[in-house]
């Protein structure tokens, strides 16, 4: 986020602004966007401002004069919602249309990412209950040699288990939002949420899909949907790594860089 290259320069009333964003969600049927650019030369954390860009204007609801959509995105899931590449060629947009303070949007972006990493966390959560739901339901129906599929021990223990993983899940997110509400720092919380999340996003759709047996492997399968459709949760809105990062350093032991 530090390294956006985008920028705005103030003209008469108004921001010109010229870039590329990529991988922005709903960006093809979006009316307005809300953009962190560079308003000023400086430390990378007080040169940039957030911005809402109206995307469109006129009465059929043409894109804005120099904003391009590139072309929608082909994803491997989350086909639920579309994701484009977007260039921004001096786009005019009134100087009022600035959120906030100028050169405070590094600072906004970021007490906004904890906002987003929590409710990313908490969304994830209903689709893990219904994963491990469906598959409970799957495996006492599936008979094989006089039994069900739920009889089998070690598909009792391994749905039990991600269970408790999204039971650790749940406390933490209760946890971090009970403080978020009362107004208290939650970055490292909201990190760990999001890590947490990320990581059984691969871990209970996984686990769940095997004991479809090949019912899993097809399109139509809900679980084999959610596979595909939570592998983003540990890349976008900050990597896995990068949530490793942010706690190594509220834990002292990784240093900040130098700006
Ligand atoms: C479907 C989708 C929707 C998106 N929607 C939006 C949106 O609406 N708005 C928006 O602004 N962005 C959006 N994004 C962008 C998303 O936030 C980025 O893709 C994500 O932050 C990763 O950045 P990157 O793709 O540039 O990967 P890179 O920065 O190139 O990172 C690649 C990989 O390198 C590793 N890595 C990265 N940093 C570190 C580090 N410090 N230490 C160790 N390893 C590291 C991680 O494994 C990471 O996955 C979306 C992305 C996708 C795929």
């Amino acid at each position: 986020m530090a390294g956006i290259k985008s920028v705005a320069r103030k003209d008469g009333d108004d921001y010109r602004i010229s870039g590329q964003k990529m991988w922005i969600t709903n960006s093809l049927q979006a009316d307005w966007m809300c953009m962190l650019v560079n308003t000023g030369e400086g430390p990378v954390h007080k040169n940039k401002s957030l911005i809402m860009v109206p995307m469109r204007d006129g009465p059929n609801g043409q894109l804005t004069k120099g904003i391009e959509i590139a072309g929608k995105i082909k994803k491997i899931g989350m086909n639920a919602s579309d994701t484009g590449l977007i260039y921004f060629d001096e786009v005019r947009v009134p100087q009022r249309y600035l959120i906030g303070q100028e050169g405070a949007g590094f600072v906004y972006q970021m007490q906004q990412f904890q906002e987003e990493r929590l409710w990313g966390a908490a969304s994830s959560i209903v689709a893990f209950d219904n994963a491990i739901e469906w598959t409970v339901e799957w495996a006492q129906q599936r008979k094989m040699f006089g039994a069900t599929l739920a009889d089998q021990q070690w598909v009792q223990f391994k749905l039990a288990e991600v269970k408790t993983e999204v039971e650790c899940l749940r406390s933490l997110i209760y946890q971090a939002c009970e403080k978020y509400v009362a107004g208290q720092d939650v970055l490292e919380m909201a990190s760990m949420a999001k890590l947490k999340a990320g990581r059984l996003g691969r871990l209970v759709p996984d686990t769940c899909m095997q004991f479809w047996g090949g019912m899993g492997y097809t399109w139509e399968n809900k679980v084999a949907r959610m596979y595909r459709d939570s592998r983003l949760a540990g890349i976008a809105g900050g990597a896995d790594e990068v949530m490793l990062g942010i706690i190594a350093k509220t834990m002292g032991i990784a240093k900040r860089p130098a700006r």
